[in-house]
């Protein structure tokens, strides 16, 4: 049997590691993720893409730390405002603003639009350390709401309006979220084929040699 391999999460967040390592529980990979290390420096997420920045931040990992990495990248894109806040999502309304002035700029840039159509999207690179990665995407289409509405959730989630349950995603427990959510398709769809990607890692992870002291 071949030994379990590490998988470093990009990320100090405690529910983001849980969520993928119940995911890949029935695999043979332990999760960890930067907390598990010394200090690892701050990688700037100035992509144009979600793409770029989530392979920014995996091959990043994976090179500082000599093991395979993943990172996610998410955010909101809404039709009538050409794609954004999108890549600014985190940092839509400013640098020190709160989840509140970020939705509530979006609320106001809306006012009065007919076209409310909007999809969060999230990437997931898994990188190695040598550079090569594997991308997964996932997307899940709304509205953006005339207010927010609900108290579950993060970011966007008081005006993601999702028609199919006539809820915002703030009125959803986490499992009903992540069942629907571009982050949760993204990673069951990473975690679909996972034993592919165990494989995969294993042949892009550098060969050490053992050499025999001579006496
Ligand atoms: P990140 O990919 O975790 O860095 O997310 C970037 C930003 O997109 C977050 O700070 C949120 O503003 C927004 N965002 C991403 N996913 C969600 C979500 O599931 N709900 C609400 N906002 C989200």
């Amino acid at each position: 049997m071949q030994d379990r391999i590490s998988l470093v999460v990009a990320t100090r967040n405690l529910g983001k590691t849980s969520e993928i390592r119940d995911l890949l529980k029935n695999f043979q990979v332990d999760i960890k993720n930067f907390d598990d290390f010394g200090p690892i420096p701050e990688i700037e997420e100035d992509g144009d893409t979600f793409d770029e920045n989530a392979f920014k931040k995996a091959s990043f990992a994976a090179r500082v730390l000599g093991l395979p990495a993943l990172a996610d990248d998410s955010g909101l894109v809404v039709e009538s405002l050409g794609g954004m806040p999108g890549v600014h999502s985190a940092r839509y309304a400013g640098e020190k603003a709160s989840d509140e002035d970020r939705y509530r700029k979006l609320l106001k840039e809306l006012e009065g639009a007919s076209n409310r159509n909007a999809a969060f999207e999230c990437v997931i690179s898994i990188a190695v350390p040598s550079g090569s990665a594997l991308t997964y995407e996932g997307r899940c289409e709304g509205k953006i709401a005339e207010k927010p509405v609900g108290k579950n959730g993060f970011g966007y989630d008081p005006v993601f309006y999702f028609p199919d349950y006539d809820k915002t995603f703030a009125q959803l427990t986490m499992e009903e979220k992540s069942r629907i959510s571009h982050r949760g398709k993204a990673l069951r769809e990473a975690a679909s084929e996972f034993d592919k990607v165990i494989t995969w890692i294993r042949q892009h992870m550098p060969v050490m040699e053992k050499f025999d002291c001579k006496r």
